[in-house]
């Protein structure tokens, strides 16, 4: 099923966002993992896409087992960097081949191995998202960034691109990880004053692990609130603890976006069946 048709629907939706193995001795691990989050059978699940190899052959394959073992339409992550027009297409041939109706067309990381752009096909995601419209008839989502982009040095230039995407046929939008909803009401105000009209999907990310939540934030640009820093300081060291306050934190963000009337939540529940359980047990009465 096309996530457009999915998150059109009155009644919230919750999705579900999986990692492919980085080498094939943990692939039977991972796919036993992400099948057993299937099982919770949330509104689709997002298979995420190493930027230039890597983990990116199996994205596919993880997507496929969980739309043909468990019925939950997957949504799988494509990203152009460091690609050529050939092999990018051969990855959506492969995609159709494998009944996947779904692709997040992104660009990727700029990272030091991949820099050499002259080599590239694609400079951003939006010649991704034409590209894959031109040719398929794919449900294409893009990325988005409440707090903007890290390259980008002034949000309002960050949504003009961001439009760019949605001419190019993005469907609808996903965002980075936010931990204070008002940024993100603030920033459906600013796209919506700017034309974007496609819906978007909020990025929640219950974190399980303290020590590591302020690097990554760091690297997305995400900023984490007093409140929750506080939380982070006094937990960080004591990982069940932590655990149980990044759910109940992560929870509290989810019913609340519900309540604002963000009818689409996408949970960054990375491979973990315990947290992604906890948190739809914690809204079961919410989104039946
Ligand atoms: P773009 O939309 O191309 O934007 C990148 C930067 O360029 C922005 O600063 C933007 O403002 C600017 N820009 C865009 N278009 C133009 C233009 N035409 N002219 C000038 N400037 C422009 N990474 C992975 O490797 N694998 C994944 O599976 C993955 N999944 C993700 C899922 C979500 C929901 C999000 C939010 C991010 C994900 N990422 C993933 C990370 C993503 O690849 C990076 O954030 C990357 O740096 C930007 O990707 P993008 O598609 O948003 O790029």
């Amino acid at each position: 099923m096309k996530i457009s048709e999915i998150i059109k629907s009155k009644s919230p939706s919750l999705s579900l966002e999986v990692f492919p193995p980085k080498t094939s001795d943990t692939f039977e691990s991972v796919i036993g993992a992400t099948n057993k989050i299937a099982t919770l059978k949330p509104s689709f699940m997002s298979v995420t896409y190493g930027a230039g190899g890597g983990t990116s052959k199996y994205t596919i394959s993880i997507a496929k087992s969980i739309q043909e073992n468990h019925g939950v339409t997957a949504l799988a992550h494509l990203t152009c960097v460091n690609s050529t027009r050939d092999e990018v297409k051969a990855r959506l041939r492969e995609l159709k081949e494998s009944g996947i109706e779904n692709i997040l067309a992104l660009r990727g990381d700029i990272t030091p191995e991949n820099q050499n752009r002259e080599k590239w096909d694609y400079r951003y995601a939006n010649e991704l998202i034409q590209e894959i419209k031109a040719e398929y008839d794919f449900c294409v989502g893009g990325a988005c960034y409440p707090e903007g982009h890290p390259e980008s040095e002034h949000q309002s230039d960050d949504i003009l691109n961001l439009k760019r995407k949605v001419e190019a046929g993005c469907d609808f939008l996903t965002t980075q990880m936010f931990f204070d909803n008002n940024i993100l009401y603030n920033f459906l105000y600013k796209i919506r004053d700017k034309g974007i009209d496609v819906p978007v999907i909020a990025g929640i990310m219950p974190v399980t692990n303290g020590r590591q939540i302020k690097r990554t934030c760091a690297l997305c640009g995400s900023q984490l609130p007093q409140r929750f820093k506080t939380i982070v300081d006094r937990y960080a060291d004591t990982p069940d603890a932590m655990k149980q306050a990044g759910i109940a934190y992560a929870t509290e963000q989810i019913i609340d976006l519900f309540a604002n009337g963000v009818n689409a939540v996408h949970v960054y529940s990375m491979n973990k069946f315990d947290v992604a359980q906890k948190i739809m047990e914690n809204i079961s009465e919410i989104i039946k």
